[in-house]
């Protein structure tokens, strides 16, 4: 058993686990399926081996001093090892987390001794409250401070080539083939692909874990549910700039991962194999099970499960929240026999209007509409899959708006921003009939119903009520 003189020494040096029963193999074909559990590092996440690197060589390069201050936006991994790391070296850790991150690791930041500043990230990244941009004004005003900045850092990537790959390399005694990952900076998949490349001589096949909607395997850019992978894109970007930390080429593929598949295979992995990780291992191992189908057992797939599914127990690893969100459509339990808001689903598309609308758009498009209301969403120039619930921005109401422009209040061409209502209620396709009626309270006759996180149609009252 292992005893360490510090902390800093038991960042890294994780386990791999057989994954037996998910990888389903014993009903014939398919390749053994190993899970690295980045989950047992000391700050629960892969992100401790990045933050060890990045702070060395901050100190030997002279940016971060004695008395310094460590800056960095995070979804609140790397804070966490920094925030250990930094703490124990005696500087003041400032971490920005976006406030789409689950709160549980804001929680942990705090409890470790971190200053946390939440912003948002659902922005263009050039806007001035852009998460980004308000820890680059801070690292710039504040003495000694130095930023992390673990997207263009490469001692990021370089901490997966000197620790992860050597160690995975070890513990299959060189007999991997699969390499299996997701990308956030690309930190990870960058530096261990790299490195099991070099030492098998090209042998090694690295394979990216994205979700589907993310630009990094050719989405649309659009909001995903699976936190800190992937690449989003606010339409209003202008420069779309990838991390310096992610190297495409030593990607050779990519699966594309659904939302649902990777939350609930991390829902599975908990349940089936013991391992409860959070939702981006979820897309990794769905993505490691994709490739562990098509191989035989003379291969040999090794994927990276990057945290803890502990920082998620009020998301992705609760049973209601999946359902709020369109999920889960299980029953709760063998009792439950309400019908769920799917057997009312109207099976004909939604109609969202676009945020840029003028009015008089607004009112064409809203004439086919029964009840005359509409999400309004981020006009999005490529658009693949249904509005994801975070892009509405209101609603607008077809009757509100006829009678604004009969008494002049408004005119055809006002953009509709106007007379912008509220967002409407959401509703989980999974959820009881009950618990939509609930959504819509007194003031609301429609909510909209989402699959998938994604907005597909309005379950109006009466349709509630019989
Ligand atoms: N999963 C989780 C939970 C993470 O915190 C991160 C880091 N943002 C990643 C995956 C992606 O790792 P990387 O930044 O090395 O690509």
């Amino acid at each position: 058993m292992a005893v360490y003189e510090s902390v800093t020494d038991a960042i890294g040096g994780t386990p791999l686990f057989r994954l037996s029963r998910l990888s389903g193999l014993g009903d014939g074909g398919g390749a053994p399926v190993y899970a690295k559990a980045e989950f047992l590092s000391i700050g629960g996440s892969v992100k401790d081996r990045a933050a060890l690197s990045m702070v060395q060589a901050a100190e030997r390069a002279g940016l971060l001093r004695p008395g310094g201050t460590i800056i960095e936006a995070t979804s609140g991994n790397t804070g966490i090892g920094l925030a250990i790391i930094g703490r124990q070296r005696g500087y003041r850790v400032l971490v920005g987390v976006s406030d789409r991150s689950a709160r549980e690791k804001s929680d942990i930041l705090r409890a470790y001794g971190a200053e946390v500043l939440l912003a948002p990230t659902s922005l263009p990244k050039e806007h001035p409250d852009h998460l980004f941009q308000v820890v680059r004004r801070l690292a710039e005003e504040i003495p000694g401070a130095w930023l992390a900045n673990q997207y263009d850092n490469p001692a990021n990537p370089d901490a997966h080539v000197r620790t992860t790959g050597p160690e995975i390399w070890e513990q299959t005694g060189g007999r991997i083939t699969h390499f299996v990952a997701g990308v956030g900076t690309g930190g990870t998949i960058s530096g261990t692909g790299a490195y099991l490349k070099q030492v098998s001589a090209g042998r090694v096949s690295v394979i990216g874990a994205d979700p589907e909607s993310s630009v990094y395997s050719g989405g649309d850019g659009s909001p995903y549910f699976v936190e800190s992978i992937g690449h989003f894109v606010h339409p209003g970007t202008v420069e779309d700039l990838w991390p310096e930390s992610f190297h495409p080429g030593v990607v050779d593929r990519f699966e594309r991962i659904p939302d649902r598949e990777s939350l609930l295979t991390a829902r599975q992995l908990a349940r089936e194999e013991g391992l409860l990780a959070g939702p981006s291992s979820g897309t990794a191992l769905a993505a490691a099970l994709r490739t562990a189908r098509g191989l035989g057992p003379e291969d040999l797939v090794v994927v990276l499960l990057p945290d803890s599914g502990r920082s998620y127990l009020s998301k992705a690893l609760s049973d209601d929240w999946l359902r709020q969100w369109g999920f889960l459509e299980e029953p709760r339990d063998a009792d439950d026999k309400e019908p769920t808001v799917r057997s009312v689903l109207d099976p004909a598309p939604l109609t969202t209007v676009s945020s840029r609308a003028t009015l008089g758009e607004a009112l064409a498009a809203l004439r086919p509409v029964p009840g005359g209301v509409a999400p309004v969403a981020l006009e999005r120039q490529e658009r693949r899959h249904p509005v994801s619930a975070s892009e509405v921005t209101g609603s607008i109401d077809g009757s509100a708006v006829e009678a604004a422009l009969a008494e002049g209040r408004a005119r055809p061409d006002d953009p509709l921003t106007a007379l912008l209502g509220p967002v409407l209620p959401t509703v989980g396709v999974g959820q009881p009939l009950s618990d939509a009626l609930a959504a819509l309270g007194a003031a609301h006759s429609a909510a909209v119903v989402l699959v998938d996180g994604r907005a597909v149609s309005l379950v109006h009252r009466s349709r509630l009520t019989g």
